[in-house]
């Protein structure tokens, strides 16, 4: 080992101590360190992975529709490059800040290698609450921060896609901001644009459809059906509500789902798209009467076969880890699950489908789009839903099959192939200069 590698860090020196996610970005560090060590990948580039390639914060001042000048933080972290354009979701939320961007970004390098796409990985957020502002001052908001991170996102350098608090109307505010300032159309800037503006279709639904494959094809390996299973959702936007949906389809049974604010339950099975009527009617799940009242805790404790945390990161804690009472948890959100409650599960016996597994979807789903815009020449929705089914189920075939090798769990396979991947990209490249 080179003196180099022996004085590489351990831990990683932009972890900050004082903000809300510096455990998050601790807990993504440490998943990397154990499959790094667990795995015996090349030592020579571990510091490099494990750095963020870029951070950059900016601030956004903006009208608001009352006259005051409002200010807010935002962030872009590029964590990798190595094989491809940087590409990540943009997320809108109070808890957003610098450590829980470079966590996620982090996550978004494996997640895309382990899927086999041409990007890097990136993730960006800006400090607000986009429930308590207008659509003007969430367009004003929008237009600014992507002036601001303007001189680093491109088509061929860094594509922003949809993220919690964000939707297909704020990227079509990006789209046309990028190419207003660039003096041309871009459609290959953002994916998750709507439909009617070179978006895919199927792009909305993809993250929860993903979940849905990956699900799926764990239970066929398993020798286990869908039909009657009884499933727990925790987190009823975007991702949460289509994998509740196309679960339902196959006939699972959707017992308990539940918003930042509720949950509800019903041992017979909610009905999902009334569920969701109601959530895009009131804004929340409060009072929905497709079932009885619970709380997110008796929610993640529930009577279930399958726990599917899709609402955000660190929600199943060593706390509530000896008490969840699932055989199978789907991470639809991105690091729902700390070490320490990752470790308590696995001695359960619980199965763990990973986060950079289990929603990869979206991604997928968003490089459809970029290929189809770059080509001008647009799929329907069976072809994306058949192709997209294709990389799930190879993805989920190649973690298993490592999993059985290496007889080690699916979050360690997982992890392994997607940094695996691009630590083999960077022994081929070389360092520069
Ligand atoms: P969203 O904003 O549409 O929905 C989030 C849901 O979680 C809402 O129902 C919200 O009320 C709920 N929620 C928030 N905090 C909660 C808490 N503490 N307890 C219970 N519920 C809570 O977001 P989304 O796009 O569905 O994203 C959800 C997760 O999936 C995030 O971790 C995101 O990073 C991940 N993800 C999203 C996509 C995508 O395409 N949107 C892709 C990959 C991963």
């Amino acid at each position: 080992m080179s003196s180099y590698v022996a004085m590489a860090p351990q831990t990683n020196r932009l972890a900050a101590t004082d903000s809300k996610h510096a455990a998050f970005w601790q807990n993504a560090n440490t998943y990397f360190n154990k499959v790094y060590a667990e795995l015996n990948l090349d030592p020579n580039v571990r510091s490099m992975l494990a750095t963020p390639k870029r951070v950059l914060t900016v601030s956004c001042p903006i009208k608001m529709d009352d006259g005051r000048y409002q200010t807010f933080t935002g962030y872009r972290v590029q964590h990798n490059n190595t094989l491809g354009p940087f590409k990540g979701g943009l997320r809108y939320d109070l808890a957003v800040d610098r450590d829980e961007v470079m966590a996620l970004a982090m996550l978004q390098t494996w997640k895309n290698a382990l899927v086999g796409l041409p990007y890097g990985g990136a993730k960006g957020g800006i400090v607000c609450d986009p429930r308590a502002l207008s659509p003007r001052e969430k367009e004003r908001l929008t237009r600014r921060y992507t002036s601001e991170i303007l001189p680093i996102i491109g088509p061929e350098v860094d594509i922003p896609a949809p993220d919690a608090g964000t939707d297909s109307q704020v990227m079509a505010w990006l789209l046309d901001t990028y190419s207003m300032m660039v003096g041309h159309q871009e459609l290959g800037v953002v994916t998750g644009k709507p439909v009617s503006l070179g978006g895919s279709v199927g792009r909305e639904e993809a993250t929860g459809r993903g979940v849905m494959y990956v699900l799926r094809k764990f239970f066929q390996t398993s020798g286990k059906s869908l039909q009657g299973a009884r499933i727990a959702i925790q987190g009823f936007g975007n991702v949460g509500y289509h994998a509740a949906r196309l679960l339902d389809e196959l006939g699972a049974n959707i017992i308990a789902v539940s918003d930042r604010f509720t949950g509800i339950y019903n041992d017979k099975g909610i009905d999902v798209e009334a569920a969701g009527r109601f959530v895009k009617e009131t804004g929340k799940l409060t009072d929905c009467p497709e079932g009885d009242a619970m709380t997110n805790e008796e929610l993640l404790t529930c009577n279930c076969d399958v726990l599917i945390p899709a609402a955000m990161e660190n929600t199943i804690t060593a706390e509530v880890a000896p008490e969840i009472r699932a055989q199978t948890m789907v991470e639809a959100a991105n690091g729902p699950t700390t070490p320490e409650a990752d470790d308590i599960l696995k001695d359960r016996g619980i199965t763990i489908l990973p986060d950079i597994l289990a929603n990869a979807g979206g991604v997928t789903v968003s490089y459809f789009e970029w290929v189809q815009g770059l080509d001008n020449y647009f799929w329907d929705k069976p072809r994306v839903d058949e192709e997209l089914q294709k990389v799930m189920d190879k993805a989920f075939e190649r973690v298993d099959t490592l999993a059985n090798e290496k007889d080690c769990d699916y979050r360690t396979a997982a992890y392994g192939l997607g940094i695996g991947r691009v630590a083999e990209a960077h022994k081929l490249k070389g360092l520069f200069p």
